[in-house]
């Protein structure tokens, strides 16, 4: 299966579907980044950033922000939720027999999802499990590499997460690991994610600002300033 990749605001994104993507993953190790609008105006900003992106392994479009920048681009992406993909994933090791470790969130929050998983997979092997409030990233990097896992979910938000993967890659070349940023907060049970309806209208985002007025300040500027990023991307090309 070879990668095919549409440029935006400086980063390349997959255009894989999400059972290509999921295809892709299976036989692939490295990083797998879920990017949305927020870290494509941060990439914008930090060329280290859009580099440690670009040189990922698959880059997914996670929401409907990056679909509508896609499309300004003229290209027709559907949409990826990190947070399904992720959890296909971990069906698909729990399938195989394959092992998974989840680093990040809060103690209590990491511990509940580990349970909720093996609720759900029975079969699942959790083979290291670390909440995401650590000082020593050596520490932990040993502590996986000891335990070698098929698969790494952190939940560390970004880009703190894109940057403790990239760091911990090349150590483990035979891992796949995702960033899956709120995930473990939604697995535990302490955050719900919107109904259905939302997902499908590409309105989750409303419906965890209305829910949690706090992201409002954080989520409001970003959107429109990346719209506008991406008109003038289009309209203005670099060095006019
Ligand atoms: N987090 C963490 N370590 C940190 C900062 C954040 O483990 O130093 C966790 C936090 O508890 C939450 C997740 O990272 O579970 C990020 O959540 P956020 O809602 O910011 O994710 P996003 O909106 O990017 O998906």
């Amino acid at each position: 299966m070879e990668r095919h990749t549409v440029k935006l605001l400086g980063v390349e994104i997959d255009t894989f579907s999400f059972s290509e993507a999921l295809e892709y993953a299976s036989l692939t190790s490295g990083q797998v980044v879920t990017i949305n609008p927020e870290m494509l105006s941060f990439a914008s900003k930090n060329p280290d950033f859009a580099k440690l992106i670009n040189t990922s392994e698959l880059v997914i479009p996670d929401g409907i922000g990056v679909e509508i920048g896609l499309k300004i681009m003229g290209h027709k992406v559907r949409r990826i939720a990190g947070i399904e993909f992720a959890h296909k994933m971990i069906e698909q090791c729990a399938k195989t027999n394959q092992s998974v470790a989840l680093i990040g969130a809060k103690p209590e929050i990491v511990e509940k999802t580990k349970e909720n998983l093996l609720r759900e997979f029975p079969a699942l092997y959790i083979t290291y499990v670390h909440d995401g409030y650590f000082k020593d990233d050596e520490q932990i990097i040993n502590e996986i590499k000891i335990r070698q896992p098929r698969l790494v979910l952190c939940a560390l938000g970004s880009p703190k997460q894109e940057e403790f993967i990239f760091k911990v890659k090349q150590l483990l070349p035979e891992t796949l690991f995702i960033g899956v940023g709120g995930s473990f907060d939604v697995w535990s049970g302490v955050v719900k994610r919107a109904p259905l309806i939302y997902q499908k209208l590409g309105l989750e985002w409303l419906y965890r600002t209305v829910k949690e007025p706090k992201r409002f300040k954080r989520i409001f500027p970003v959107l429109p300033l990346f719209v506008l990023k991406v008109l003038r991307e289009k309209f203005i090309p670099k060095g006019v």
